[in-house]
């Protein structure tokens, strides 16, 4: 199996060595990687002018799947849309068709005081969001900044879903749902947007296909609401890119640290892009601080969906969870009195876990 690894900019670089620690521990049970790293983002376009070279594209075409850091920094924030490396993750997903964005939020042992929840409403929360990445108001056209008769600018952009395209995420929201708890949650505006109607429809449609998940539907404001109210009466959400954008990280504020979050973009191939959600945290970068959990995390779902080494992706996890019940912290998720472990302490600690057979 051939890996592309992109660590990108910021703690990119930091969080990937220590993903990539983890990967190598797995050989003596049997698990084969190639790894080639490729630029992209911030220190792409430094080294070749171009947030995505066309070699980190073919490169990525030509890989089973891809492990990303994160891009972006202030140095960039200037720079024209085209330079900015965050256009370098928004090609890739498009170029690559990664329509389905999936990030799991759930309450580790032991992290439920690092929510800003109140520990009865999160703990054992596990949900997994699913959200649509290379369609809607975010790639619709006509866009742009127009000047009206008035000589008063007016700003437009156009939410655009097909049926073909509303299918596809619903299929992978069904199939989610199938192998968890088989209840699928779709959330869209469909009493006020025309598009998040068809996708109301269609959504319906499909789940005639799938008749052991209960489908439910509810409105983009009452979901922003239930999520921090009652999170645990969901098992799978599917949502638009907008929609889906908001509500996956207002369920990882759930789950105390964006550091401890994974996320997979899929094809309809089970090729796949794998990446912590949070950025490149340049506040944090070069201190040897950030929290690797998110990114060793990422490693295991690429080697879930892509490698379909379920077994491994599993041990992972669990090696995962015993550090965290050994009572091992970053700086992120150290309470009071708890003292923080550097990031390739963590990714140590993960390593003999795995070793010891956690
Ligand atoms: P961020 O996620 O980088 O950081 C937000 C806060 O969370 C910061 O205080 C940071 O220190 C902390 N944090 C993030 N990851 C952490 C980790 N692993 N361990 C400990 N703490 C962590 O978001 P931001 O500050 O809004 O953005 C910084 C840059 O990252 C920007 O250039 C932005 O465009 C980019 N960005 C990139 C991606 C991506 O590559 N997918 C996603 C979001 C933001």
């Amino acid at each position: 199996m051939h890996i592309a690894v992109m660590p990108g900019d910021g703690i990119g670089p930091e969080v990937i060595e220590e993903a990539l620690k983890v990967l190598r521990a797995l050989e003596p049970a049997g698990l084969r990687l190639q790894t080639t790293f490729a630029d992209v983002g911030g220190i792409a376009v430094d080294r070749h002018g171009d947030p995505l070279p066309p070699q980190t594209l073919e490169l990525a075409r030509a890989s089973d799947a891809i492990l990303f850091g994160a891009v972006g920094g202030p140095r960039y924030d200037t720079a024209p849309r085209a330079q900015r490396p965050e256009q370098g993750l928004l090609r890739l997903r498009k170029e690559l068709g990664l329509f389905a964005n999936l990030r799991p939020a759930r309450i580790f042992p032991g992290l439920g005081a690092a929510s800003a929840l109140k520990p009865e409403v999160i703990d054992g929360l596990d949900i997994l969001i699913i959200r649509e990445l290379t369609g809607d108001i975010y790639f619709g056209q006509p866009r742009g900044i127009r000047t009206l008769p008035s000589g008063e600018r007016e700003g437009y952009d156009t939410m655009r879903y097909s049926e073909s395209e509303i299918r596809r995420i619903a299929r992978v929201g069904f199939e989610s749902a199938r192998v968890r708890g088989r209840r699928l949650c779709s959330v869209d505006k469909a009493n006020v947007l025309e598009t998040t109607q068809l996708w109301r429809e269609v959504v319906t449609e499909t789940a005639r296909d799938y008749p052991d998940v209960a489908l439910t539907h509810m409105y983009v404001d009452n979901a922003a609401m239930q999520l921090v109210r009652d999170p645990r009466q969901f098992d799978v959400i599917v949502t638009g890119n907008m929609f889906g954008d908001i509500l996956s990280d207002e369920a990882s504020a759930l789950t105390g640290s964006i550091g401890m979050l994974p996320s997979a973009s899929l094809d309809s191939n089970h090729k796949g892009l794998y990446e912590p959600i949070h950025g490149s945290a340049p506040d944090i970068a070069g201190k040897g601080i950030a929290n690797p959990l998110a990114t060793i995390l990422s490693a295991a779902m690429l080697l879930r969906f892509s490698l379909r080494a379920e077994a491994h992706a599993q041990r992972i996890e669990r090696a995962v969870e015993h550090v965290l019940l050994a009572g091992l912290r970053t700086a992120d998720l150290a309470r009071g009195g708890e003292t923080p472990v550097s990031t390739s302490a963590m990714g140590d600690a993960v390593v003999h876990a795995l070793a010891a057979g956690a």
